[in-house]
């Protein structure tokens, strides 16, 4: 005989960046709801993901900045060195708070209930966590991803590092080897370098971050280079060999052999949406050949009381698209909405330092539209805020289309670029043409205040159609912005974050 507590108007599988707070939104209408949770509340991006390692990209930027203070006149009277247990023990405190406060806030909603333990479906309603057996009457998927580990010969002995299991090292490592030149590698080679290890990065590709156009990864393979970082591109890792503290790794690079020695290895080759073990047949709910949950437009899956959130449904892969993806499910479910996913455009950070802002297409995705595409393009050096500061790495790019005049997408990799590609991502939700940008007035000085300049010296953008470069005047077009916001959101395949 089922308990009634069993039963559920709607359950949560999986605690990430959507799931509690859809949970919290049923939660406070009434319903009675479930969030079963494997591990920790707030999942990868409190835990694991974004919060832990932007407090210690933080950190090194602290030991960066104190080791070339020379360059601003200030003297430090001796060495830097990082307390790498004191950097834990901060980036730890941060997290415990944020994680602690999601607990309170969850445990305060009356009719909703967390469960701990990993969940499987028995069938399309109901789902096992331990002995336990819940059934709901909509079920949301929130389970997120998890990085890929490589058949590697030797690289289990070799006790290696992932994304999550570095983040608990209180130790520095005397040479890090990153397995990935892509986001979240990055992010800890540049890291892991400003706290004082050599570092080496070995990429499959022929260039870092391949999403990214080619001349915005020379530029970071550029200020790595500058930092002392070892870059090794087009390089096939075989096998591994020894434990933490003396590795060697073996690669193929364009058919010659090489070894990388190092003390640690840290894999970063990429993340797989946590599927597998859910039991999704029973329910019938199809993936793709990736392991994707496959939804349509609104977030549901192949079976219509299911949902799936977040990066688990291949949509995105950033914590603000699983929140998108919260808030287009309780849209449409409690607010009479009508929303869709398609409508998002693209939009993520990269933390680097300094770190790479980008919206809407990139330079190669604009040429592949077969549009006629202008850019306006500025380096850092000749951004004012930029040389104060004396970090002038970098540049600002905006795509623009000629004929709708709509702003296609933009990348801004040097200080504060995270935030001032906001002014430009505004632009293209407004869906206005790029002249209005181009005549706002931003406060002197900071990034955003060229903006408007680089709008103002449009050129062709090499290797997009003929006739811009024979330079046919522009033609403005009603609702060109919606055209080109559809364009940037249905061409856009969403980046790993590693
Ligand atoms: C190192 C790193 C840095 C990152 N930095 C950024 C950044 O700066 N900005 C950004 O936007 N994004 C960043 N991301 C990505 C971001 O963390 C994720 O996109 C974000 O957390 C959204 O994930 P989600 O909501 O899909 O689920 P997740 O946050 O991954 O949570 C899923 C949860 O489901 C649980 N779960 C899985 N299976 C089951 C099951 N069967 N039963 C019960 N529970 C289950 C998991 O334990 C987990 O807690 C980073 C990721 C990493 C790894």
């Amino acid at each position: 005989m089922p308990d009634s507590r069993d039963s559920f108007d709607a359950i949560v599988v999986g605690a990430g960046q959507s799931g509690p707070f859809l949970a919290a939104r049923l939660a406070e209408r009434g319903q009675r709801v479930a969030v079963i949770e494997k591990r920790w509340l707030g999942g990868t991006c409190v835990n694991d993901g974004c919060m832990p390692t932007k407090t210690l990209v933080a950190s090194a930027r602290a030991a960066w900045v104190a080791r070339n203070a020379a360059r601003w006149g200030v003297t430090i009277g001796g060495p830097v060195s990082v307390d790498m247990a004191a950097v834990k023990a901060r980036k730890d405190r941060i997290v415990n708070e944020s994680r602690g406060n999601l607990v309170t806030w969850l445990a305060g909603l009356p009719t909703l209930e967390v469960i701990e333990g990993e969940a499987r479906f028995v069938d399309a309603h109901t789902l096992a966590v331990g002995s336990r057996q819940v059934t709901g009457a909509r079920i949301f998927l929130n389970t997120g991803a998890r990085p890929v580990i490589p058949q590697l010969p030797g690289l289990s002995d070799a006790r290696y590092l992932t994304s999550e299991s570095i983040m608990d090292l209180e130790i520095l490592p005397s040479h890090l080897i990153v397995l990935g030149g892509s986001y979240i590698g990055l992010e800890f080679a540049q890291m892991y370098r400003r706290f004082g290890s050599a570092v080496t990065v070995i990429e499959r590709a022929d260039r870092l971050i391949t999403r990214e156009d080619p001349d915005i990864s020379a530029e970071i393979a550029t200020i790595f280079a500058g930092e002392g970082i070892d870059v090794i591109c087009g390089a096939e890792a075989t096998s591994v060999a020894g434990a933490p503290g003396d590795l060697r790794i073996e690669l193929d690079v364009g058919g010659a052999k090489r070894t990388v020695a190092g003390s640690h290895v840290l894999v970063a080759v990429g993340r797989a949406p946590f599927t597998a073990g859910l039991g999704l047949e029973a329910a019938g709910v199809t993936l793709d050949a990736r392991g994707y949950v496959v939804t349509d437009d609104k977030l549901v899956t192949s079976v219509p009381h299911i949902w799936a959130l977040g990066d688990v449904n291949g949509k995105g892969a950033f914590t603000h698209t699983s929140y998108d993806d919260f808030q287009i499910v309780a849209a449409n479910l409690l607010d009479g909405g009508n929303r869709r996913v398609s409508e998002r455009i693209p939009i993520y950070g990269v933390y680097t330092d300094p770190p790479l802002g980008r919206c809407g297409m990139t330079a190669a995705e604009a040429r592949a539209s077969g549009r006629r595409v202008l850019i306006g393009k500025r380096p850092m050096t000749r951004v004012g805020r930029a040389r104060e500061r004396d970090e002038v790495a970098g540049s600002i790019q905006i795509l623009v289309d000629a004929d709708s005049r709509a702003i296609l997408g933009a990348t801004i990799l040097g200080i504060e670029g995270d935030e001032a590609i906001h002014s430009i991502v505004d632009i293209m939700y407004a869906d206005v043409p790029y002249t209005v940008l181009e005549r706002a007035v931003h406060a002197h000085p900071t990034v955003s205040e060229l903006i408007p300049t680089v709008l103002g010296s449009l050129q062709p953008l090499e290797g997009a159609t003929e006739a811009v470069r024979r330079g046919v005047g522009f033609v403005p077009v009603e609702g060109g912005g919606e055209a080109a916001r559809r364009g940037a959101g249905v061409g856009f395949t969403p980046p790993s974050t590693t």
